[in-house]
């Protein structure tokens, strides 16, 4: 497969962190700011940063009907923490008019680990990730607290009530993840990532050799 080109939503948040983890990885990658950036990329990164806001940039920048069309196309997506919230079906402690892209079936709740713990670091297992656990960076952190039959939960960690619940979640080609992998300096949720996209890409090609077939 050639080099997978990659968009970063740049409408706020750790753009340039996942563009260094990507390029890393030996994808092309280029920042969405408006509508026409989003037709050339075969995949997408949802940063984190702060949901409502990027929420209003969607909105101003027009990318909202591009992004939820390539969503229902079924466009392989990463997204953290903010990003996460993003693309969640619903939401809990979000803004009322804050926008869901609903590309997998959870519910959320924003800022779930309150404000003595909002930040802290910990290691994860992540189900289909080699070798030793994942360091994982949560800053005001999203916590999953429902998932749909279509989800597939792949990391968990204890909430405020010491309840296990899921923080790495894949519902088809979009990955969620409630912490900042592109803070770590460890690239492998981003492989999977990618592994997500050459999977997409390669279904694409059958589909459409089978239709040339006579
Ligand atoms: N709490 C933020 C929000 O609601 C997310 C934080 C983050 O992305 N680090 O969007």
């Amino acid at each position: 497969m050639n080099a997978p080109t990659i968009g970063v939503l740049a409408l706020q948040g750790d753009v340039r962190e996942h563009r260094r983890m990507l390029a890393g990885l030996g994808a092309t990658t280029v920042e969405v700011r408006r509508p026409a950036d989003l037709s050339c990329v075969d995949g997408l990164v949802i940063p984190g940063g702060e949901s409502t806001a990027i929420s209003v940039l969607l909105g101003t920048s027009g990318l909202l009907p591009p992004l939820r069309a390539r969503l229902a196309a079924g466009m392989p997506t990463l997204g953290t923490c903010a990003g996460m919230i993003l693309l969640a079906g619903e939401v809990v402690d979000g803004r009322p008019d804050q926008e869901r892209l609903a590309a997998v079936d959870i519910t959320v709740r924003r800022n779930a680990f309150g404000r003595q713990v909002d930040s802290f670091e910990t290691d994860l297992d992540v189900r289909g990730i080699e070798g030793p656990p994942l360091h994982a960076v949560f800053i005001r952190a999203p916590l999953v607290e429902r998932v749909g039959h279509e989800v597939e939960v792949l990391a968990e960690v204890p909430g405020r009530d010491g309840v296990r619940r899921p923080v790495v979640c894949r519902q088809g080609p979009v990955l969620v993840a409630a912490f900042h992998p592109e803070l770590s300096g460890d690239a492998r949720l981003h492989r999977r990532f990618l592994g997500l996209v050459g999977g997409a890409e390669a279904a694409n090609a059958a589909a459409s050799a089978s239709r040339e077939e006579p």
